[in-house]
């Protein structure tokens, strides 16, 4: 009976030994705590946010809107318009397309500005023919020394409302660079100190430069001569009218950019006449070719 006795004993102490030492440890041991480490981050470049205005600008002899394009914001201006001939088509259309690019690779235009006017004679386009509504040559209607008064180039300088709107955002964005989209003398024109840019753009395209002569009261001479802005007049070929526009695009797409991100050379000699850079001629590399005179 004595052993009975301890073997039950032994039997309950093993029976309530969980009950004894329950809490004293626990069934699975503690997690580390977890030490903040600072992970390198990834840059993150912020992106540019594009400045682009679309907006009508003016309106023309019969009242058709002429809508003007801002893209991007800085103190480097290019002004570019097309068709102030009505019937130059191609123009037109790269015009549109550079608006498009623009809008797409933003990144080249820090610091820069581009106005942009697709259409700047809606009514001769829309009749398909070189004048404005009222049969005035709109590219002679200009302010400048060799302006002739005549009912074709207008009675007075800025008789028309479209060159008038174009004088506006003249003053108003003080560009410095123009670019005025013509056909179809195939060749890349300027006025002014606009030679070492008609050069740039040549080399972009293949058309070469040519100085077609001042004519009266034109958009070249206003801006050229009498404002001091480097403008190029730049000729498409007659055939760019009938070609596929992303066809057109791709061979002038180069010069164009290149008008938009041009920054002249800054050498020593050279001397400043308002914004711009004169050159000597010295350092030209090669003269323009003076020739045909022909209606730009
Ligand atoms: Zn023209």
């Amino acid at each position: 009976m004595k052993h009975t006795g301890q073997i039950l004993r032994i039997f309950l102490f093993f029976l309530c030994l969980p009950l004894f030492t329950a809490g004293c440890y626990s069934r699975t041991p503690p997690l580390p705590v977890p030490i903040p480490v600072e992970l390198p981050s990834k840059k993150i470049t912020p992106q540019p946010v594009p400045v682009i205005k679309h907006y009508t600008v003016g309106r023309s002899v019969e009242d058709r809107p002429i809508d003007c394009h801002i893209i991007g914001e800085g103190e480097d201006v290019t002004f570019i318009l097309a068709s102030i001939h009505g019937d130059e088509k191609a123009g037109v259309n790269l015009a549109v397309r550079l608006v498009q690019h623009l809008e797409k690779h933003y990144y080249l235009l820090k610091g820069r500005k581009v106005v942009i006017i697709p259409v700047a004679n809606p009514d001769g386009r829309a009749l398909q023919i070189r004048y404005n509504a009222r049969g005035v040559d709109l590219n002679r209607n200009f302010t400048a020394l060799n302006r002739i008064n005549c009912s074709r180039f207008g009675m007075v300088e800025f008789s028309e409302p479209e060159t008038r709107i174009i004088d506006w955002i003249i003053q108003e964005h003080s560009p410095d660079r123009i670019v005025s989209i013509h056909g179809p003398l195939a060749c890349v024109d300027y006025d002014g100190p606009g030679r070492e840019l008609a050069y740039r753009m040549a080399d972009r395209c293949g058309l070469p430069v040519l100085k077609l002569g001042a004519k009266p009261g034109s958009f070249g001479s206003y801006a050229g001569e009498t404002l001091g802005i480097p403008i190029i007049t730049f000729e498409l070929p007659g055939e760019a009218d009938d070609q596929p526009r992303e066809y057109v695009w791709e061979l002038y797409r180069d010069a164009l950019i290149e008008a938009v991100t041009y920054t002249p050379l800054r050498r020593k000699n050279y001397v400043r006449s308002g914004k711009d850079v004169l050159f000597r001629q010295a350092d030209i590399r090669s003269p323009p070719v003076d020739g045909i005179q022909a209606g730009e």
